[in-house]
């Protein structure tokens, strides 16, 4: 897709993880761990010798990029522009400007309280140096448990796609995506990823309202899918008769419905 479309398409991704590890950390680790030199420099210049116009270059990357390292290695590389990830397992996502004032602030004063008033959205970000931005979630749309609990893992599961969730986090999309620059995500070129993993349930993979999912679907000029069949195995809530298989046929069948 990069060949074809003279730009750089972002990467909007919905996965359980966060999967933005440094490409080839890994590898660089193993390579300096007995040669000894510093993994982080030579992690950082494997990833600027990518030329994605090389068939070898993208073969060597492939080769020697880890689990969770591909996201990192194509927008360093220029493949990918921003990468947004829509993920339940990081709450927090990338911090805005306001959180890290407010964070620093009543770390300062502590243990007086602190003299910012908690941020509120929408909030400013900035530029992160990967790219990648990790978009945050409080729980449940309309979940008001507090503490939240572990009813409020499967309630907050179970709506991953449908239009109401994604409607939500796409909105803290957008107010990271303004920051760098790109005014609406979806008027973009984008490539939508699904790691089969952020379903954890038959609910999950079967949204009442499916609009969101639909639109995003559409409008992407590549979808690529991650079966991740252990991970979908660990991940699944108690009780759930579902397995990669299973999810990858109901996500073939969501495809076909919203571009037919
Ligand atoms: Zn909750």
């Amino acid at each position: 897709m990069r060949r074809q479309m003279g730009r750089a398409p972002n990467l909007i991704t919905l996965d359980h993880h966060t999967d933005v590890h440094e490409a080839f950390l890994g590898h660089a680790h193993l390579e300096t761990y007995e040669r000894g030199g510093d993994a982080w420099a030579l992690a950082r210049d494997l990833v600027k010798r990518i030329d994605w116009q090389n068939d070898q270059s993208l073969l060597w990357a492939i080769e020697h990029l880890r689990h969770d390292e591909h996201i990192d290695a194509a927008t360093l590389s220029g493949v990918l522009n921003y990468a947004f990830c829509i993920q339940l397992s990081d709450y927090s996502g990338n911090p805005s400007i306001e959180q890290q004032a407010y964070d620093a602030d009543r770390q300062a004063r502590w243990p007086q309280p602190p003299t910012l008033p908690p941020p509120c959205r929408p909030m400013t970000y900035g530029i992160p140096g990967n790219h990648i931005f990790v978009i945050s979630h409080d729980c449940a749309i309309g979940c008001n448990r507090m503490p939240h609990n572990d009813d409020c893992v499967v309630e907050h599961g179970n709506m991953v796609i449908e239009s109401i969730y994604l409607d939500d986090q796409l909105a803290r999309g957008a107010e990271m995506s303004r920051c760098v620059g790109i005014e609406h995500l979806e008027a973009q070129p984008y490539i939508l990823d699904i790691d089969l993993d952020v379903f954890h349930s038959r609910q999950a993979i079967g949204p009442a309202d499916s609009t969101t999912f639909y639109r995003l679907i559409r409008n992407a000029v590549a979808i690529t899918v991650a079966t991740e069949a252990e991970c979908v195995e660990d991940l699944k809530f108690d009780g759930e008769a579902i397995d990669a298989s299973f999810l990858l046929a109901k996500l073939i069948d969501h495809i076909n419905e919203a571009i037919g």
